[in-house]
């Protein structure tokens, strides 16, 4: 089978919330696009009078209130996700308000309410599908077609894999990752850390320089949450809880259900700021942004955490987190939400049971206990808005984590029948078998009840 060759930081992107695959993928897609507007031949590019987009699938369903228009054109205007303004989505409210678009000596001036909302149900190669077609009256200058594949990533056709190194310790399985561990004495974090030099390139001390950046981002969502109230934009008109559940487990000393209060604080914190377009970090996706952000926060606040011990737990989880994409998948248009908020928990059961210091054993049957416990989640959020369930359904995934670590660390390792892999796959089939009507549609569910009531 082919090996895991993702890199930590295509699974840990920094960028603008409420969704991966609705945000940060389609900004690069206009990111992308307007790239390859600029290398065309001066006769077409300059001759160029209209940029049709139309979006599919779940992107058509949901991208309105996920924010997708606006992150295609800031995307075409030249941001890209890691490096964007926390509140680069929010100049683009208004969907009539016209931008000009710097085609190279050609301008075009562009709305995000021009961008064309299609077919639910489609055959294209994946369901968040996105057509980017410049024209010249009739005739087409330049078309692509992308996939915003989950997470952030963005394949299209005729995508290929880009040249990369091989990793040192190729595995495809927890049964091959154990084996490495087990036959070289190898510690999880080491082999994780070894395979990313191999496939990026990057020295030990770049990998650990991006870690910490993407600790302090973390924690930074964190701590912005905790510190506001108010209401979130959209319809819904939702209040914030993070900062009121904070306060409350401060009075209370975090002690007890304090402590709880504390790690829901944490993960709806996150999760608010996700939900408010600002800048998060995908983990594994934007909409399950907060479950681990709280896991590292409640790490190091309440159990004195060290920097390195985070940094092993991160990478602990991401051994997690790429098993899952690898073997089944990380996007609710794919899986539901066992996908985003179920790998999440599970990659932050891992992240617990390592950092503390747990065996690699105590460490797979944690990820394993928190996947077994969200297979089947679908993703239904109302009106296509990364807000209910999602939000608090991040709080129930932190909790899910620390109690699936709890399991863990506390009964003997032998009584674990499950293995993870077994779970993955059950994640995988269980995705399959799915009806699409809960694959971030909007169209059942949650979503369907809320508009009946
Ligand atoms: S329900 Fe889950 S998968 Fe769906 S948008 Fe919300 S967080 Fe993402």
């Amino acid at each position: 089978m082919v090996p895991v060759t993702t890199s930590i930081f295509e699974l840990l992107k920094i960028g603008p919330g409420p969704s991966s695959s609705h945000t940060i993928g389609p900004m690069r897609a206009g990111f992308d696009f307007m790239r390859l507007i600029r290398e065309l031949p001066d006769e077409n590019r300059l001759a160029a009078d209209d940029l049709e987009i139309r979006l599919f699938g779940s992107l058509s369903a949901t991208g309105e209130g996920h924010g997708t228009p606006r992150a295609i054109l800031s995307g075409l205007l030249g941001s890209q996700p890691d490096t964007c303004r926390a509140d680069t989505l929010e100049q683009f409210m208004d969907k009539d308000k016209p931008f000009d678009l710097d085609l190279g000596g050609r301008t075009l001036a562009y709305a995000p309410g021009r961008i064309i909302m299609d077919a639910i149900q489609h055959d294209y190669a994946h369901p968040n599908t996105m057509i980017f077609r410049l024209k010249a009256g009739d005739r087409v200058l330049l078309e692509r077609i992308y996939y915003s594949v989950g997470g952030g990533f963005l394949r299209w056709e005729g995508w290929e894999e880009p040249d990369r190194g091989e990793p040192v310790h190729p595995y495809s399985t927890m049964a091959e990752l154990k084996k490495h561990l087990r036959d070289k004495s190898l510690r999880l974090h080491e082999l994780i850390l070894a395979n990313e030099m191999a496939i990026t390139g990057a020295t030990e001390e770049e990998i650990n320089l991006g870690l910490d950046h993407i600790v302090a981002v973390m924690e930074q969502a964190v701590e912005n949450g905790i510190r506001t109230s108010g209401v979130l934009p959209g319809p819904i008109g939702l209040q914030r809880k993070a900062a009121a559940m904070y306060d409350r487990a401060r009075q209370e000393y975090f002690q007890g259900p304090g402590f709880i209060k504390a790690l829901n604080a944490y993960a709806l914190a996150a999760s608010e700021e996700n939900a408010a377009g600002h800048c998060v970090v995908t983990a594994p996706t934007c909409g399950a942004a907060g479950v681990i952000p709280a896991i590292i926060f409640m790490l190091k606040r309440h159990t004195g955490a060290l920097q390195a011990e985070v940094r092993e737990g991160l990478l602990a989880a991401c051994a997690i987190g790429f098993l899952c994409k690898h073997n089944a998948s990380i996007s609710g248009a794919e899986v539901g939400c066992q996908g985003e908020v179920g790998v999440a928990s599970t990659m932050a059961a891992a992240m617990i049971a390592y950092a503390r210091g747990y065996r690699f054993q105590v460490t797979e049957n944690a990820a394993e206990i928190a996947l077994e416990h969200h297979l089947g989640l679908t993703c239904d959020p109302v009106g296509g808005f990364v807000q209910i369930p999602c939000i608090e359904r991040n709080a129930m995934g932190a909790v899910k984590a620390f109690n699936a670590y709890l399991i863990a660390s506390t009964l003997d390792e032998s009584y674990q029948k499950v293995d993870l892999d077994k779970a993955i796959r059950a994640m995988a089939q269980t995705g399959r078998d799915m009806s699409n009507k809960y694959k971030e549609t909007s169209e059942a569910g949650l979503a369907l009840s809320f508009t009946e009531c």
